[in-house]
Order: structure tokens, then C-alpha cells, then sequence
């Protein structure tokens, strides 16, 4: 870092990205990008706005926010977009979290919670999984702070309930609770359907995973039209364009083709549980995966090892050196084909190991 940077940055410690490795090929299952393309309808909307980029993209996005309202049956004035969903994150730590107003989340969840608490000076405090990694909603109540909880969470692949997340908000009346829906449409049930209900709640979530367009940066935030309006302050404030023309057109070119999305889904929530009855067969341990990914160890062998091992043969997925979870690699869900060459070299590392 130079000598000039301020000082409230000088002890940041900056999230750390899954590699996007440019040195040879990988089957990348560490990112939880999906293996299907957009839909050819993305495709198709983004390609004519390319041709306009010398126009900057429409502040209030309208095009989407029009169609994800209807989609989701709810008011323009309940929904927001942004520049992935990380940026809807950011903006509620920015918008909801201060001194006296901690941000409260678990020990094990998102990695970028604790840097965004970090980048706006905010105070954490950090609530303990159970010993199988679920949430204890108890744990939330009255939370005096602002709630960030992941739902499905990661990198566990756990969800609560609707009820139980319901029982977090309900019991949260003087605090803003944000779940964080990045993998919902991988079996867990989302909490959209209570936004009339509860004035501090906000919902968000990403067009990264379930509609595969991580590399457009898409999320949006959903809750009460006051809340949504605190965070088009923000927006307003520092990046008003945040949502470029051709990723707009894109968004709502995807959410034209729920069919298609939905297919996807399926296909890989299949694929899923083929490889997590795999898994078992030989020895590993997990929980029932409500994700696109699935996080599982082996006692045989240590995660990092796991982990080195399948580099060595062109398989990337995501170890983390958190000891809590050392154990463990999280490993995204691919194409069939992908996670039939994955099952084969797991079979030559158990065989080499055992
Ligand atoms: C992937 C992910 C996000 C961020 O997705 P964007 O690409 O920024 O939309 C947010 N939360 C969780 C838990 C995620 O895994």
C-alpha cells in the first residue's frame, strides 16, 4: 500500500475472490458460477444494447424494475437494482449499520459480511453456528443490531425455513433484518412473500447463480418502498449508473424465460443429489445441500489435501482456511459431464489415499 492512502483504510483486509485461473484449464467448481449459458434471450437483448453504449444506462431501471414488480408481485417502489448483489449488501451495511448499531451475522456465513463491515468502519457481532452448522433463529432475537443472514447460507448449503426466518423478523422490530438469497431458487423457500407484512425486512438477491450471469453483475433488493428508498439515497449518492445498458437489457431478457431457469435448476439440483448419494457412498460427510454447491470432508483425508489434490488434476474447488472449516471443501455443482470426471479422479485420490 503507499504512504498515501488513508489512514482508516491501512488494516482493510479485502475479500478474497475464488481464482479465475488463466494459466491452464479447470473444471471450476469454486465459484458457484453455473455451467449453463445465459438464456439465449439475455443473449439476444444484450447484444442490441450493445450498440448503444455511448448513452449511459437508465438511472431508475425502469425496464427491470418494471418486470421484476411484476414477476414477483410486488410495487416499483419495493425493489431496487444494482451492480450485483454484493452492492445491495454494501448498501445496507452503509444504510442501516453505525456505531451503536452493529452488524450481526454468523461466524460461518458469507465472507464478504465482516469486509463490508470492515470497509465502513462498522462493529460486528458474531453469533455461533450450532455444531452442525445450522442457525439457531433464537439466537437473532432482539438482535440490537442490523441481521445479515444468508438463506440457503454459505458455505454450509443449510437453510432455515420460512417460518423460522419469519420468526427472526417478527422478533426484530427495531432492527433491520437482510437475508441474503443469493442461492434460493436451489430449494429453500424465499422470504419475498413477507415484505408487506414486516417494514424491516429486506430481501436480496443475484442473477450470479440460478439465471448464470455472474459476469453481468445483476442483484436486486426487495422490502418496504421506505427501506428501498434509504437505499436509492445511497445509490443516488455514489453511483447512480450502477447497472450498465447491456446487463439491464439482459435481466429482464432472463426473466422472460422463467422456463428456462427453471430447467436449469432442476438439472442441477439432480445432478446435486446424484453427487451428494455419491459422496456418501464413499465415505464423506455433508448435510443435505439446498444449493448450487455442496460442502463435505472426507475423515481420511484433510481438506486442504482434498483440495490440493484435485488442483493437481485440473478440478478447482473452495478450501478455506478458517479452522472451523479447514475440514471442508466447498464444491460447486457442474455439468453431468463435469461432475462425472470430478466422481472418477475423487475415486483415483480415495484409492491412492486408502
Ligand atoms: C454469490 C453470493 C453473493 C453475491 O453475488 P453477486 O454476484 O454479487 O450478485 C451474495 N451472497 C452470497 C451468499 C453469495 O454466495
Amino acid at each position: 500500500m503507499s504512504r498515501y492512502l488513508s489512514e482508516k483504510y491501512s488494516s482493510l483486509v479485502p475479500y478474497t475472490p475464488g481464482e479465475q485461473p488463466k494459466d491452464r484449464v479447470f473444471i471450476k467448481l469454486n465459484t458457484n458460477e453455473s455451467p449453463f449459458p445465459p438464456s439465449p434471450k439475455a443473449i439476444t437483448a444484450a447484444k442490441a444494447e450493445s450498440e448503444r453504449l455511448e448513452l449511459y444506462s437508465d438511472p431508475d431501471c425502469t425496464v427491470l424494475v418494471n418486470a421484476l414488480s411484476k414477476y414477483l408481485g410486488i410495487n416499483e417502489t419495493e425493489v431496487i437494482c444494482t451492480n450485483g448483489s454484493d452492492e445491495a449488501l454494501n448498501f445496507c451495511f452503509m444504510a442501516y449499520c453505525d456505531n451503536d448499531r452493529p452488524a450481526v451475522f454468523a461466524d460461518i456465513t458469507y465472507g464478504f459480511y465482516p469486509v463490508f463491515a470492515d470497509v465502513n468502519h462498522i462493529p460486528t457481532r458474531i453469533i455461533p453456528l450450532k455444531q452442525d452448522f445450522s442457525i439457531e433463529p433464537s439466537d437473532y432475537y432482539h438482535a440490537d443490531g442490523t441481521v445479515f443472514i444468508a438463506n440457503p447460507n454459505a458455505p454450509t448449503s443449510i437453510a432455515l425455513t420460512l417460518n423460522q426466518v419469519e420468526q427472526i423478523v417478527l422478533n426484530n422490530p427495531e432492527n433491520v433484518v437482510v437475508i441474503d438469497e443469493a442461492y434460493v431458487d436451489f430449494g429453500a423457500e424465499s422470504t419475498i412473500k413477507l415484505i408487506h407484512r414486516y417494514p424491516n425486512l429486506i430481501v436480496i438477491q443475484t442473477f450470479s447463480k440460478s439465471r448464470s450471469m455472474a459476469g453481468a453483475r445483476l442483484g436486486f433488493a426487495v422490502g418496504n418502498a421506505s427501506l428501498i428508498a434509504d437505499l436509492n439515497a445511497i445509490r443516488f449518492s455514489t453511483n447512480p449508473y450502477n447497472v450498465n445498458r447491456m446487463t439491464l437489457a439482459a435481466g429482464a431478457g432472463a426473466l422472460a424465460d422463467e422456463e428456462y431457469t427453471k430447467g436449469n435448476c432442476a438439472a442441477i439440483c439432480a445432478i446435486r443429489d446424484r453427487t451428494v448419494q455419491a459422496l456418501r457412498a464413499r465415505g464423506f460427510i455433508l448435510s443435505d445441500s439446498k444449493t448450487n454447491f455442496i460442502f463435505a470432508k472426507h475423515p481420511s483425508v484433510s481438506g486442504n489435501d482434498l483440495y490440493i489434490k484435485l488442483r493437481e488434476r485440473g478440478i478447482l474447488v473452495r478450501h478455506f482456511s478458517n479452522p472451523m472449516i479447514s475440514d471442508y471443501n466447498r464444491i460447486t455443482v457442474g455439468s453431468e459431464e463435469q461432475m462425472d470426471t470430478f466422481m472418477k479422479v475423487i475415486d483415483d485420490i480415495l484409492e491412492e489415499i486408502i
